[in-house]
């Protein structure tokens, strides 16, 4: 399944319609776009369906909302009255008004054809080699040139006298590259265009799996993978959704002259897992940093600690290759060792579920911990594990899960740790560490007054559901 191409092709596949002009792109977009991608790969293999998965995951965005439409919200003041319509605006642009060279050339426009290059499509237009190449070599925004494809419309004016004068691109939905030539000098920038946001909530009921309640719910895939990234901290979407559980979300979409996008971002959410209520609001500081944080200002990304035993001294280090003390052979220690007189308690690292609790060769009596769905992290030579726990066991960071022993092949006592990463063993000394500070205590009035607004909306728009399934 290639990912990429999904998440492009809502960014990618239509021409602009229609835009207002203003200077700056956001940079989270791209962010945002990294982390769908990072989320459609966790989600992957996670759900509990895989076949309806499947199905889901490779819908293309465009797919019509389900007749069970999310119920609309005002959206506060964002008045339609800077839109310019992208038609007449490169009509300005092609005025021979427009710039010093406007009246010595002609306009063309160029739709790329399947198997077109930019260099074929100069020269077809007479322009001389030289000035392609030159114009490659401005590097920056002009490299978006390299990466034209079918479907999409370059606006070149040229004259038989001089080649290029002018040219204008749509480098996706929302910038468009304008490029002028005077001599060897490139005159290149980039317009952005502002969509309209409009403020959106549903919510739903799961009953087979997230994506298809989501779906239902009418939340893009895209969205999907947002709400369960923003929870994943504390719910294990792969094996802990139960029928019965509950979503609602509050989120924006971005519009361009009444067409949806297929941008946006949760702006608060809820989800109900077995009975425990999660509840996360989006805010943007001051200071420009967005997070998702729970209603006391934690952010809803968890870290780990650093070390399972207090009172230890590390024994071993991490290496892809050591003689192995019993083994007597060369053998990658995967973990770090942590010295400590027997007895000594260990703890979990981060909260998460016990996936495994149990003898495992050598590794002896052993606690696995599956921490969302990224991270996982090992415990193992316990002498006994901590009373009442078991596989399925919910912990939380820094409980005492057992105590150090010398259980299966060890030569003393001491903690093997282990940290793994999307199931790959990662140093527990070096690994960057996820998580986030909690909100700065200087923005906590002002974001307590924006959650309590957003959270009453969530509730409102729950109730609502709720008293119509029943
Ligand atoms: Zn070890």
């Amino acid at each position: 399944m290639n990912y990429q191409s999904i998440i492009n092709r809502d960014v990618k596949s239509h021409p602009v319609e229609a835009g207002v002009r203003t200077r700056l792109l956001r940079p989270t977009y791209i962010l945002l776009a990294c982390t769908a991608l990072v989320l459609t790969a966790m989600l992957w293999g996670m759900n509990p369906e895989p076949a309806e998965a499947t199905r889901h995951v490779s819908l293309s965005l465009d797919v019509p909302v389900p007749a069970a439409s999310p119920a609309e919200v005002v959206t506060p003041g964002t008045p339609d009255n800077n839109h310019i319509d992208p038609i007449k605006d490169l009509n300005k642009l092609a005025s021979p008004a427009a710039g010093a060279n406007g009246s010595e050339g002609d306009w063309h426009k160029v739709t790329v054809k399947s198997g077109d290059s930019l260099a074929g499509i100069f020269s077809r237009l007479g322009i001389p080699p030289r000035q392609l190449h030159d114009l490659l070599e401005q590097g920056g925004a002009a490299g978006n040139l390299k990466r034209i494809y079918p479907g999409q419309t370059l606006r070149l004016m040229t004259s038989d006298d001089t080649g290029l004068i002018k040219l204008s691109y749509q480098i996706d939905k929302l910038s468009i590259l304008e490029i002028s030539r005077d001599g060897k000098d490139y005159d290149i920038s980039t317009t952005h265009l502002t969509p309209e946001h409009r403020k959106i909530s549903t919510s739903g009921v799961i009953d087979s799996s997230l994506f298809v309640a989501a779906h239902k719910a009418g939340l893009s895939d895209n969205l999907t993978m947002k709400l369960a990234g923003i929870f994943a901290w504390d719910v294990d979407f792969a094996l802990d959704i139960r029928k019965g559980d509950q979503f609602t979300v509050l989120y924006e979409e971005q519009y361009l002259d009444g067409e949806n996008i297929g941008r946006g971002d949760i702006l608060a959410a809820e989800f109900v897992n077995h009975g425990k209520r999660y509840r996360a609001i989006r805010y943007t500081d001051a200071g420009g940093k967005t997070d998702y944080y729970s209603l006391d200002g934690k952010s809803m990304r968890k870290t780990f600690l650093r070390t399972p035993v207090e009172f230890s001294r590390i024994s071993s280090r991490f290496s892809l290759g050591r003689k192995h003390p019993i083994l007597n052979r060369i053998r990658a220690h995967k973990g770090v060792d942590y010295a400590a007189s027997h007895g000594t308690p260990i703890k979990a690292t981060g909260n998460g579920k016990i996936v495994h609790r149990g003898k495992k060769g050598g590794y002896g009596n052993t606690i696995v911990i599956q921490h969302g769905s990224t991270y996982s992290t090992l415990y193992a030579h316990m002498s006994k594990y901590r009373k009442g726990l078991k596989t399925g066991s919910k912990v939380k960071q820094g409980q005492t899960i057992g105590y150090i022993g010398s259980s299966g092949l060890a030569t003393g006592p001491h903690l093997h740790y282990e940290f793994r990463v999307n199931g790959a063993h990662r140093d527990p000394l070096k690994v960057k560490l996820p998580g986030a500070d909690p909100l700065n205590k200087e923005y906590m009035d002002d974001f307590h007054a924006k959650a309590e607004s957003l959270m009453a909306q969530i509730e409102l728009i729950r109730d609502i559901q709720l008293a119509s399934n029943n």
